[in-house]
């Protein structure tokens, strides 16, 4: 599945917080931290009882149970991380979608108008920089950025080290802003409340059927930059028919980050979660 791409390569994720004396630790090896899961379990490591030497068969089948090893440990960390949430009525919202849909823009107005109710808190999901994490900071919340080096999502033992790190306080907005892609980030649970997949309006309304895992899995579409509608083809109908189609339930809010157009629709959907 995802080891395909490259991402099951965990030596080059760093966690690093943003506020006080920088630092970083490193989850090269990632446990299960022992509390809540099965002993000796879940390290993804195939356990060498068939050689890829044995041929491509072999190999294949060694992938596929690799995969779902990972996957299961992965639903496992999230059920954790959703507990530890839940038990602090921390409401964690996981944003995920092409690079530059204006995602963090939507976190930093969102940070300006909401902050006086409630702290918000994110989780900044990068292959590399702490870009995205200042602007976070600079907007006035606190934030813990995860540098995925090759990996192409978060996944529920980061975004587990990353609330660690951010100890978000009891009755909280965490917003998760995974890394940028209409792929993996669809295939992995990070214990999150509710998922949004945020598209703009440049991208073309084609990527529901595109892009069915992404758009099955979400809770929310949000369609941003609707200023930009009169300059370039996107049908909003259309892309909600498409939408629709693969998930019936799906919630629609098309908005302006940019103007402030229909803000409030989303301010509503956060307070009704
Ligand atoms: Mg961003």
């Amino acid at each position: 599945m995802c080891l395909t791409c490259g991402c099951g390569d965990e030596e080059n994720v760093r966690v690093s917080t943003m506020d006080g004396p920088p630092h970083e630790h490193s989850s090269a090896h990632r446990h299960d931290h022992g509390h809540d899961n099965g002993p000796g379990h879940g390290h993804g490591h195939g356990h060498g009882h068939e050689q890829a030497a044995d041929g491509h068969e072999s190999a294949r089948t060694e992938k596929l149970v690799l995969g779902e090893q990972i996957l299961a440990k992965n639903d496992r960390l999230a059920e954790h991380n959703r507990g530890w949430l839940e038990q602090r009525r921390i409401t964690a919202v996981n944003l995920m979608s092409s690079p530059g849909s204006g995602k963090t823009s939507l976190l930093e107005r969102t940070i300006a108008e909401l902050q006086s109710d409630r702290e918000i808190c994110v989780v900044e999901g990068d292959q590399e920089t702490l870009f995205d994490a200042q602007r976070i900071k600079d907007a006035g919340a606190r934030a813990v950025q995860v540098n995925t080096g090759a990996g192409c999502h978060l996944d529920a033992p980061m975004v587990q080290q990353a609330i660690e790190a951010l100890a978000p306080s009891e009755g909280s907005l965490l917003f998760i802003e995974n890394v940028g892609n209409l792929v993996c980030p669809a295939l992995f649970d990070v214990g999150e409340q509710a998922k949004v997949v945020v598209i703009s309006v440049t991208e073309g309304d084609d990527k529901p059927l595109k892009y069915p895992h992404m758009f099955s899995a979400a809770d929310l579409v949000v369609i941003n930059k609707t200023d930009l509608l009169p300059h370039v083809d996107f049908d909003l109908t259309k892309l909600a028919k498409q939408a629709r189609s693969l998930n019936p339930d799906l919630e629609i809010i098309a908005l302006s980050v940019r103007s402030g157009e229909n803000l409030d629709l989303w301010y509503a959907w956060l307070h009704a979660l």
